[in-house]
């Protein structure tokens, strides 16, 4: 059928990659886009992959969506059938950055734009755009508000009236994505001239990446992390002051193993604890004062921007980008459309997120 036609033609056009074959003959309810998610155990996946879903939708073209359960020959071989069922162009989150280059030579040789959604597919060229956030800033952002929440720092950059030295741990997302890095060497790089000074204590020494990674960044693997650091770390009467986490389920896995140690009864007061994504429940303990801050990032805008991207491909044409030196996927340099990130501190919830429609105010305020 169609699909058949499209690939032959597409065979034959000689075209580069990215070309979309002969996609723009064609009207929209003719062209399947394939939009490869990796877990829905988080909430922002599945509310990228629904937003995608209905702006493709509703101008008409076809959606196959598919979630992998944070498997990764689950997603391979998704990504496959979307390519042996003739999708026009890919959208991939990607579980392990690395681990989807056959069917990227797969889609390049059937003409099929890829664009990489929020993490970078790394080693390999037939990476078409690539669109995100300010993925190094996310990690300036979460170290700046360890710092203001300490009382180092004001939200305004000025310098804090705390002194310290306080005790403080760092956490790291899963190795296998490209943002871990980037949150971290933002978060580093912020946090480095107070950990020189004394200011700050990362009292356990975990101060590597291997060491503060979380894989698959799981909350049960966080809680059990947080849990080794209070009992080698913490048992001599000294307490954790903060608690650098990359994502708020991982934050709330540090808080959980921090209230099971007595953290928030009487006078042993919580860690100033970070996170990202603001998600729901993340943002009620926010809202409540158990953890500290998330830093927010309108999904809607991401997948507005990947559903620009795409239609820009299926029209034969390259994708606007404001980015175009910064994501090197060790093969090559993948034109980027970056989206700005916003810091939520319990003052924010408000205008951030209620006012902007991401969540009500029963749902922050509803049900502890
Ligand atoms: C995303 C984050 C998310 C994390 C865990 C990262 O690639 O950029 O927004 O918190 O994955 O799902």
């Amino acid at each position: 059928g169609g699909a058949a036609l499209a690939f032959s033609l597409a065979a034959c056009s000689g075209g580069g990659a990215g070309s979309g074959g002969d996609s723009s003959d064609k009207k929209p309810a003719d062209l399947t886009i394939g939009v490869s998610m990796p877990t829905q155990t988080s909430e922002r996946w599945i509310a990228d992959g629904k937003a995608v879903k209905e702006k493709l939708e509703a101008k008409g073209y076809k959606v196959d969506l598919q979630y992998a359960g944070d498997d990764i020959p689950t997603q391979s071989q998704q990504v496959d059938q979307m390519i042996t069922q003739g999708a026009d162009v890919l959208i991939i989150a990607a579980i392990d950055g690395t681990a989807l280059s056959g069917q990227l030579d797969a889609a390049a040789a059937a003409k099929i734009p890829v664009i990489s959604y929020d993490r970078l597919l790394l080693g390999n060229k037939n990476v078409d755009f690539y669109v995100s956030f300010d993925n190094y800033k996310v990690g300036v952002a979460q170290a700046t508000a360890l710092l203001v929440g300490l009382g180092l720092q004001t939200k305004d950059g000025a310098k804090g009236t705390a002194k310290g030295p306080f005790n403080i741990e760092l956490f790291a997302g899963s190795l296998d994505d490209n943002n871990t890095q980037y949150f971290w060497g933002g978060a580093m790089d912020t946090l480095k001239p107070f950990i020189e000074s004394g200011t700050l204590k990362v009292k356990s020494g975990q101060t590597r990446i291997e060491q503060a990674a979380i894989l698959r960044w799981q909350q049960e693997t966080a809680q059990q992390r947080m849990e080794n650091l209070l009992t080698s770390t913490y048992n001599d009467g000294t307490v954790v002051n903060g608690v650098l986490s990359p994502y708020d389920g991982i934050s709330r896995g540090i808080i959980t193993a921090l209230q099971n140690a007595g953290y928030g009864k009487g006078a042993k007061k919580l860690p100033v604890v970070t996170g990202q994504d603001a998600e729901i429940a993340s943002v009620k303990l926010i809202n409540d004062g158990v953890q500290g801050s998330t830093v927010f990032k309108d999904t809607r805008l991401l997948a507005e921007q990947a559903v620009i991207a795409a239609e820009a491909f299926l029209q034969d044409k390259q994708p606007q980008a404001n980015d175009t030196k910064t994501y090197n996927n060790k093969i090559k340099v993948v034109p980027a459309y970056l989206l700005p990130i916003q810091t939520v501190y319990k003052d924010d919830i408000q205008k951030a997120l209620v006012d902007s429609g991401y969540w009500s105010a029963e749902e922050v305020a509803a049900g502890q």
